[in-house]
């Protein structure tokens, strides 16, 4: 019987990131993964690293945190796979730029101003001042995962179900003292729905260019600087989609479209298109912590309907790393840094990622959904 000390099931950049922590910490770990890796959210991405802006939140302060860390981190050890070509932050129309002079006092990543004129130099078309962040850049989602995966243990397996039995977990033959969910918008093999796990479709079309285009841009979709002659357009907005299907060469056309506002998109080919669906949580916060014992909670203190708040009970040995929303390549270094740190060495999560801030109120809830 093999034993691993934690079994990964899903190989997108959660899962990935998560491998790489644990097995720098001396860990043996297989990951399981149904398709190949990189091939759910995480292959379809721009895979685009950048701050957020804002006026301040909590949310932004994580981001940020989570984007210097990722950005350090790539520099250091993936560089192959991260271009730092910078990312320019447009404004969307007159209010949004008002609203962008506001968030200059809460941005304490680096940033500079770009004027008019020095867009226009860079062949972008905007009537606005804009921010430009020389640290963020691009990612090569799939081979990043890949080279993150590296040496690990991989088999490309669906699993159906999860068993735990005599303080091991059994997937598909294997056993291991834990598991880790990083399974993206799909979760039957828990109860996770505390988390309300939700996804959201997206394209991404990587086009044949010469344009000349040195950076990075986002406005409401993201556009690559031009990297070997490639350039990428990505977005993630299509509602409509609730569950995976076929990309559509159509959709990344629209892109194209979409992009000519802010660029000369005349010499762009479609060399291919992706799509994904990319998962978040009920508060766009990440999901990265132990994963509550959902029925012994249910059963055992029938007043967390009405507002008790009981000690949790755990699933033992049982863990998720999921809902990074729009931003995996932002968050999937840190949160895959902290997992290991609590898996090997007991240290806590940060409140703000930990999934069990959604339980109670889940819990008061439950009967109206
Ligand atoms: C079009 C698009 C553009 C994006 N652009 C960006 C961007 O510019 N920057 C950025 O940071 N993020 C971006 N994202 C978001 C990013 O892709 C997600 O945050 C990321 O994919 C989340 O990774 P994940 O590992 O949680 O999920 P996923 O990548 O979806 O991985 C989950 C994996 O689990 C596997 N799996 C599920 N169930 C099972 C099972 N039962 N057994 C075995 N395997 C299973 C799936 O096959 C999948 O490979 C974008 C997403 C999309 C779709």
């Amino acid at each position: 019987m093999e034993v691993y000390d934690t079994i990964i099931i899903g190989a997108g950049v959660a899962g990935a990131c998560s491998a790489y922590f644990l097995r720098r910490e001396g860990e043996r770990v297989l990951v399981l993964e149904r398709h190949q890796i990189a091939s759910g959210g995480s292959g379809a991405a721009g895979a685009f690293v950048s701050p957020k802006i804002g006026k301040g939140s909590p949310l932004q302060s994580l981001t940020n945190e989570a984007f210097e860390f990722a950005k350090d981190f790539y520099l250091a050890y993936f560089g192959d796979y991260y271009h730092q070509t910078g990312v320019i932050r447009i404004p969307k129309d007159a209010d949004d730029a008002e609203k962008f002079d506001d968030y200059q006092t809460s941005i304490s990543n680096r940033y500079k101003i770009h004027s008019l004129s020095q867009l226009k130099e860079m062949n972008i078309n905007t009537l606005f001042e804009s921010f430009f962040f020389s640290d963020a850049g691009v990612c090569d989602a799939k081979p990043l995962c890949e080279a993150l995966l590296d040496g690990v243990d991989f088999k490309s397996i669906e699993v159906k179900q999860i068993s735990y039995c005599d303080g091991f977990w059994r997937a598909e033959g294997f056993y291991a003292k834990n598991i880790i969910l990083a399974t993206g918008y799909e979760n039957t093999l828990a109860d996770v729905s505390y988390m309300g796990v939700s996804g959201l479709w997206g394209t991404r079309g990587d086009f044949r260019s010469n344009l000349s285009l040195n950076v990075s841009l986002h406005q409401s979709m993201s556009i690559s600087a031009n990297i070997n002659g490639v350039i990428k357009l990505g977005a993630t907005h299509e509602k409509e989609i609730k569950k995976s299907t076929l990309c559509d060469d159509n959709k990344a056309l629209l892109l194209q479209q979409k992009a000519l506002a802010l660029v000369d998109t005349s010499d762009m080919q479609l060399l291919k298109s992706y799509c994904g669906m990319r998962a978040g949580s009920r508060d766009y916060f990440p999901l990265v912590g132990k994963v509550i014992n959902v029925a012994y909670m249910l059963e055992n203190f029938p007043t967390l309907a009405t507002g008790a708040k009981p000690p949790l009970h755990y699933r033992d040995g049982l863990y998720i790393c999921n809902g990074f929303g729009g931003r995996g390549f932002v968050f999937g270094p840190l949160m895959g840094y902290q997992l290991a740190r609590l898996i090997v060495h007991g240290e806590m999560v940060d409140s703000a990622i930990n999934p069990d801030r959604l339980f109670y109120k889940w819990c008061r809830h439950k009967k109206e959904r």
